[in-house]
């Protein structure tokens, strides 16, 4: 029986020459051309997701993507028939298909990765599998114990989807065999429910063809409809509501066919006639659920002079540069900068893009949009659910949302319009995707969609990413500093605390520097809040045993176990492994197993030692896996009563307390130290960037303690002086004195392998094909990295460097494609990264 709903409809399959081009949400690295049956030929839209049988016997069920639609049969194979049209209107717009393209091409990755990035679940998939207790079931005999505890459980549930069952069943069952078990003793039914589809409302509007928004045309027009005064009449009405002349751009908005024809059927066989004759031109426009002249209230912000100065420079910057670098300091009130900047841009018409590294999003800024977007304002979050994710989707499409604050994945929304894309903390690592594929920077991503829908982009930051800046200096990009503190507040003063002299004189109190201690207990004294930055979490990093010098590693990993004291456990920070702490050392029965070095964890406990009765609040990746912890131990140092607060990287991202003038850094060696050729630039942003939480307001100054073992570095210096342009002029030179970006591109190539043997051959000869065409000074390695194994696959990295303008980048990536591919063809080797 069809359905009278259009998209629902069994189509029939004869007589079928339209045939589309479909992206897949599968790692292949080519589209599949499927037929369209003949009724779907005429609604089927580039852009609309289908459903498609595949693999062999058609044993699987897709969602794909219209990519294109053409009348030419694939060469090598049969095409299949889509099965389902899912979108009667485009999902995927335009712009976001160009996306997919260039990510898929850029980023060395399958356009099917990208899809499945870009697309929250919910729209992946058109149902979905869920169980539920049976209510006939009556042989508890049948079933073993564990299946008992479940049932029991799963009766006081509604129905669950399998994840969900998974979870409650615990992680290590098998919940497949679970699943076949329990239906085969007909204890639970499993049933499919259908996701709602996705079905924007249109509706039809009218406009006046573009040749009378001239004025000529116009007025030759009304001159013309003397004779036909009903239809003259019908057009000074349209004029009366969008006044061409005056803005030709509301008239790319139209206006609504019922205002024309309101009273009599004369002004709708006139209106008629002026849309045949082509006066009006009719179109279709996704029905925004709010209209847009409500604008709502939405309170003044109040520039400081600097400020003003600031957002006036980057406008007339944006009349000559695509891109603009807004470099201010911590506190200058950016924010506010970029508030009246969205406001500009979202009242001349068009959407804003704000971009926030994930952590900075959770929080304080949110809040502070709020108050001015309210609920006009989307939010895109990693830790919201798919559903709400859909929902942001779906708001704007339908223009609900002209504005969406959100983390990097925010790139990816069906935006069409956009005229302005911030991107806030602009140096943030956490804009890199890293796994899985696409690998892409959020940035450079935003930098490629402000280009395509002709948005101005502005890039902001305290400590700019030295590719950023030299972008700025080259005059590539605009640049304007900000480099007062808002409200005559000044920055901090920056003291390095020599944690190998105090260990000499013997002042230190574990991992507190004499000079630390003494200051956090005045700041106690005085009720004021401190801030401890340690970026490694748990108690400590390293378990040992003192006499055979064993040391707790992990089984899939090559790195140390971290022990937390907390959960009595021992936990590997790259794979979650888990194992009890031993009493005794496995190797050789000593008791003296002793842990080495200190997290977070260990921090908090000590603080309770040494100053009994103050109140301490830790914020790392184990104390915010809940959704709203993250917020909630904001909120509760915000309020006060907390004297300290202990954290990782997670505290120094666009924190604004008022109340904090001491912050607190320890083993400031190890950032500095770690090797990679942008550490020295990653140390002075994070250090720079939690130094900036203290004294943020007027009359408060703060101040900043940096543990060191060596007061020398010259970056530290730097940090102290807040001298970004001297860490940039000497890191600059440097990059360029050894080749690296911006004065090269890098391509990093990983091999990974279950077994060394094979993945260290791959990498190896994968590095020799390309030495010989590249030449051995851009081809370096393969070479194991820090961590060499991670989950039972043994790692090698090839890293690529090409100068710039010199190489034909796009040529070298289709080269190393090539040779990747050769080499899968090796049995066994499935992955290259
Ligand atoms: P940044 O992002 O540059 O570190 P913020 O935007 O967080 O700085 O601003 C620092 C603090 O100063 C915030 O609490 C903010 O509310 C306040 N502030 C900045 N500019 C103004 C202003 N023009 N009016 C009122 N408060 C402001
Ligand atoms: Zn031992
Ligand atoms: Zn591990």
């Amino acid at each position: 029986e069809p359905s009278s709903d259009p998209i629902f409809h069994s189509f029939d399959k004869e007589e079928v020459t339209l045939f589309a081009d479909l992206i897949l949400p599968i790692p292949v690295p080519r589209m599949f051309t499927y037929r369209i049956p003949r009724g779907m030929a005429e609604i089927v839209k580039i852009g609309a997701r289908v459903i498609v049988p595949f693999g062999k016997r058609n044993s699987r069920v897709m969602t794909a993507i219209v990519a294109n639609l053409h009348n030419s049969p694939p060469v090598n194979y049969q095409a299949r028939y889509v099965t389902e049209l899912l979108d009667e209107y485009p999902l995927v717009n335009n712009s976001q298909l160009e996306l997919f393209r260039w990510m898929a091409d850029y980023y060395m990755c399958c356009i099917g990765d990208v899809m499945n990035v870009a697309l929250p679940s919910g729209l992946k998939i058109s149902s979905q599998s869920k169980v539920q207790y049976n209510p006939d079931f009556d042989y508890p005999e049948l079933l073993t114990e564990q299946e008992v505890l479940l049932l029991a459980e799963l009766k006081k549930q509604s129905a669950l989807t399998y994840d969900e069952l998974a979870r409650l069943a615990g992680e290590t069952t098998n919940i497949a065999a679970l699943i076949k078990s329990l239906v085969g003793k007909k204890a639970i039914i499993v049933f499919e429910e259908v996701r709602e589809k996705y079905v924007p409302k249109m509706i039809r509007k009218l406009r006046l063809h573009r040749t009378y928004e001239e004025r000529e045309q116009l007025l030759m027009l009304l001159k013309r409809l003397e004779k036909l005064p009903k239809q003259q009449e019908v057009v000074m009405r349209y004029l009366r509501h969008v006044p061409v002349q005056v803005n030709p751009a509301l008239n790319q908005k139209g206006l609504d066919k019922s205002i024309l024809n309101q009273d009599d059927a004369l002004s709708q066989s006139s209106l008629q006639t002026l849309v045949k004759n082509a006066v009006f031109e009719s179109f279709e426009v996704i029905q925004p659920r709010f209209s847009d002249s409500n604008s709502g209230a939405q309170p003044e912000i109040k520039l400081t002079e600097h400020q003003q100065r600031a957002a006036d420079e980057i406008m007339a910057q944006f009349a000559e540069q695509n891109t603009v670098l807004l470099h201010g300091v911590t506190g200058s009130g950016k924010t506010e900068v970029y508030i009246h900047l969205i406001q500009q841009a979202l009242a001349s018409g068009s959407q804003v893009l704000y971009l926030l590294p994930e952590i900075a999003l959770t929080t304080q800024i949110v809040v502070r949009l709020q108050r001015v977007f309210g609920d006009k304002m989307g939010i895109y979050h990693s830790k919201f659910s798919d559903n709400e994710r859909v929902e942001v989707w779906k708001g704007v499409v339908s223009g609900q949302y002209q504005f969406v604050v959100g983390v990097r994945s925010a790139v990816f929304l069906p935006f069409d319009n956009l005229g302005l894309i911030i991107v806030d903390e602009e140096h943030e690592t956490s804009y890199k995707q890293h796994d899985p594929a696409p690998r892409y920077h959020a940035r450079d991503v935003a930098l490629m969609i402000g280009h395509w829908q002709q948005a101005k982009v502005l890039l902001g930051s305290a400590t700019p990413s030295l590719e950023s800046y030299f972008l700025a200096k080259q005059r590539r990009y605009g640049l304007v500093e900000l480099h007062h503190r808002f409200g005559d507040a000044t920055l901090p003063t920056i003291l390095l605390v020599d944690v190998k002299r105090e260990k000499r004189q013997k002042t230190m109190k574990s991992e507190f520097s004499s000079a630390l201690h003494d200051a956090l207990a005045e700041n106690i004294e005085r009720k004021e809040q401190s801030i401890l930055f340690q970026n490694r979490r748990g108690y400590s990093p390293y378990m040992q045993c003192e006499d055979c010098d064993w040391t707790a590693e992990c089984l899939n990993c090559a790195v140390s176990l971290t022990y937390h004291q907390r959960d009595a456990e021992l936990r590997c920070h790259y794979c979650g492994h888990k194992e009890e702490v031993p009493r005794t050392c496995p190797t050789c029965g000593s008791t003296k197993v002793k842990t080495i070095g200190f997290g977070t964890e260990k921090l908090e406990d000590q603080l309770q030692i040494f100053f009994p009765g103050s109140r301490v609040l830790r914020m790392d990746l184990d104390t915010t896996r809940a959704k709203d912890a993250y917020g909630q131990i904001i909120r509760e140092f915000e309020r006060g009563g907390v004297d300290i607060l202990v954290g990782t990287q997670m505290i120094t991202k666009g924190l604004d307390f008022d109340n904090v003038s001491l912050v607190g850094i320890f083993d400031a060696d190890r950032m500095i130290r770690f090797p990679d050729f942008r550490a020295t630039e990653r140390a002075f942003q994070m250090l720079t960037q939690v130094s900036g939480r203290a004294g943020r307001r007027a009359g408060r100054q703060g101040t900043v303690l940096i543990q060191t073992a060596n007061p020398d570095q010259s970056i530290l210096q730097k940090v102290i002086q807040n001298d970004y342009r001297g860490l940039y002029n000497e890191e600059i030179q440097e990059r360029q004195d050894f080749n690296y970006p911006p004065f090269s591109r890098l391509i990093k190539l990983t091999v990974r392998h279950m077994d060394k043997h094979t993945s260290q051959r791959a990498a190896e000869r994968l590095a020799a094909d390309l030495t010989q065409t590249l030449g051995p000074t851009r081809v370096l390695g393969p070479e194991q990295p820090l961590v060499e194994r991670i989950r039972n696959q043994f790692l090698f990295d090839i890293l690529i460097k090409l100068e710039r303008d010199k190489v034909n980048v796009k040529a070298v990536k289709a080269y190393i494609r090539e040779r990747i591919n050769d080499i899968l063809t090796d049995k066994g080797l499935r992955q290259v990264s």
